[in-house]
């Protein structure tokens, strides 16, 4: 956990965001600037800055994280039609947010490569 970071604050519920799933390590929420009309961001409650610090003893977090993203798609009626799941770690790949996210984008024709 850190004090200063926002996906904690919204973790902590010291910040408002739009929570479309939630469980014991999980939390989702709609992406504040969405880049298609499914945006949400999934994230672990545990503090972990980027993919990178991500270690064998984190167990199955990252399962976690997909079996949500799949569910939330699936509740958002992306699943059938197609979605992506992104990580980006570290600001040269776009990371803004130091805590580790999992972004679901879908609803529109998505390109690729991305970019
Ligand atoms: P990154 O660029 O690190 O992969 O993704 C960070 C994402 O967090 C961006 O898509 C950005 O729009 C989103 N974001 C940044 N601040 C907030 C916020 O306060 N609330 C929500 N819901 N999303 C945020
Ligand atoms: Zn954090």
């Amino acid at each position: 956990m850190s004090d200063t970071c926002l996906f904690c604050k919204i973790a902590r519920r010291e910040l408002d965001a739009a929570v479309v799933y939630e469980d014991d390590d999980v939390l989702a929420f709609k992406d504040i600037q969405p880049q298609a009309p499914v945006h949400v961001l999934i994230i672990p409650r545990r503090h972990l800055a980027t993919l990178n610090d991500l270690r064998p003893d984190h167990g199955d977090l990252i399962v976690k994280l997909v079996l949500a993203a799949t569910k939330i798609a699936r509740d958002q009626g992306v699943a059938d039609d197609g979605y992506r799941l992104v990580w980006n770690c570290q600001e040269g790949a776009g990371q803004s947010v130091f805590h580790v996210h999992l972004h679901l984008l879908g609803g529109r024709r998505l390109n690729w490569p991305p970019g």
